[in-house]
């Protein structure tokens, strides 16, 4: 009988196939066909580079198994199999106790930000993903491209509509879409797609129709953004997805959301709001939003927000870059807004989201840490409990 070892494996339900794993593997273990991103148990060393990096926690999967999964096997899956009744007695795992006490720290310091692996939301409605993937994709057609920023914010971000006629492609709030940009890559071959988070609710940008929204931001030499930034009404676009079955809002009416974002993060809040906004009757939870951007004309949707009610949403709009004034992040504000954050905090229905830059989770979760001890709660326990219980959303790139 073989030597039981733990296998490295990627949750294929989970996975928004942004591929970024498999572009920071140093070994390239991490490899996908059309369908699943998939680790090569003949090749992963262990080094952890790609957990920190995975926007979602897909990655930290581990089996332990007597022959590793294939790469076949793992391509073939919807889902991730169950831990089999296969035992890794101590010190006989892929490379001894050593080796688990390494991936144990590195774990933890990977997962510092996030809190750890993610989980949807207990009352979330089960969302659909991976029906159109690389070999097979939806095809849309663009309803419209409106400019969301002044011409002299120095950014341009766009809000895009795009239509699927007939073809099925349900999204829940909070999931995303990939996009393949024509043409191929220095190895001719078609590039990857790029992902970006849906800005509108399940029941279409527009009511029910089988429509959606995203927002984008055109990024210098972005080959997808600037292609999508430039796309023209009626001009059809390759999507895959949906994507992500974690960071998705509670069905509960009176589930109490804190969302946190910068930039085009604000994107999957949109759709949150639109949600909630049109569900608006029997709704009783709030929703709390700390939102960042440069200055007022580079904030997406800011007319629009300043339209929505408070009672609805309290929105704390902080600016990083108006001339004269002193730089504020959305974690200055937080400060500013201890009272309520630790109300919120100590509510068993509040349900936190963290989206947009990466280096915003730190600053966000020192934010945390603060308020949170300064009423007695430790951070910590009380981050791991709301994620555990599926309250607890980071996604940031
Ligand atoms: P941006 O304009 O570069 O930044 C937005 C604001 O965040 C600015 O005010 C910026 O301030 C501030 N900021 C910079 N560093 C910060 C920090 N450490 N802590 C707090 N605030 C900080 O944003 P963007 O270009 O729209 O980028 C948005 C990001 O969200 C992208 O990285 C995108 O990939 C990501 N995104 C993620 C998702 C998702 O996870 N589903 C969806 C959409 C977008 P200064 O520049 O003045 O320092």
């Amino acid at each position: 009988m073989n030597k039981p070892l733990k296998q490295h494996l990627i949750d294929p339900e989970i996975c928004i196939r942004c591929y970024t794993c498999e572009m920071t593997c140093p070994v390239e273990a991490i490899v996908h066909d059309d369908n699943n991103v998939v680790v090569d148990a003949d090749k992963c060393n262990f080094c952890m580079d790609c957990i920190p990096v995975c926007p979602t926690g897909s990655i930290d999967e581990w089996r332990v198994v007597e022959r590793p999964y294939t790469l076949e096997e793992q391509f073939g899956w919807a889902e991730l199999p169950a831990q089999g009744e296969v035992q890794a007695p101590a010190g006989e795992t892929a490379g001894g106790d050593e080796l688990e006490a390494a991936m144990a720290a590195l774990l933890a310091e990977a997962h510092k930000g996030a809190g750890g692996k993610a989980r949807a939301p207990a009352t979330a409605a089960k969302p659909s993903v991976n029906l159109y993937n690389l070999g097979k994709p939806a095809v849309a057609k663009v309803q419209g491209n409106f400019r969301l920023t002044s011409d002299s914010s120095g950014a341009d971000v766009r809000h895009i509509i795009l239509d699927f006629g007939s073809q099925h492609f349900p999204v829940l709030e909070g999931q995303s879409i990939g996009i393949i940009p024509p043409g191929t890559d220095a190895n001719g071959k078609p590039h990857l797609p790029r992902l970006y988070s849906v800005s509108s609710p399940r029941d279409g940008e527009r009511r029910n129709y089988n429509n959606l929204s995203l927002t984008v931001k055109r990024e210098d030499k972005g080959l997808c953004s600037n292609y999508v930034c430039d796309l023209k009404i009626g001009d059809e676009v390759q999507v895959t997805g949906p994507f992500g079955a974690t960071f998705l809002m509670p069905d509960d009416p009176s589930a109490r959301l804190l969302m946190i974002c910068t930039g085009t993060g604000s994107a999957p809040f949109r759709a949150f709001t639109m949600r909630r906004q049109r569900a608006a009757a029997g709704t009783s939870g709030d929703m709390t939003m700390f939102f960042g951007a440069r200055t007022p004309d580079s904030l997406p949707y800011f007319g629009p927000l300043a339209k929505i009610p408070d009672r609805l949403l309290k929105k704390h709009l902080v600016f990083s870059r108006i001339p004269g004034v002193d730089k504020e992040y959305v974690q200055d504000r937080m400060m500013v807004e201890q009272e309520a954050i630790a109300e919120l905090l100590a509510d068993p229905k509040t349900h936190i989201y963290i989206c947009g830059l990466k280096g915003m989770e730190q600053g966000v979760e020192h934010a945390f840490k603060n308020i949170a001890e300064s009423t007695g709660l430790p951070w910590e326990a009380t981050r791991d409990a709301m994620r555990e219980e599926g309250r607890y959303h980071v996604e940031t790139y």
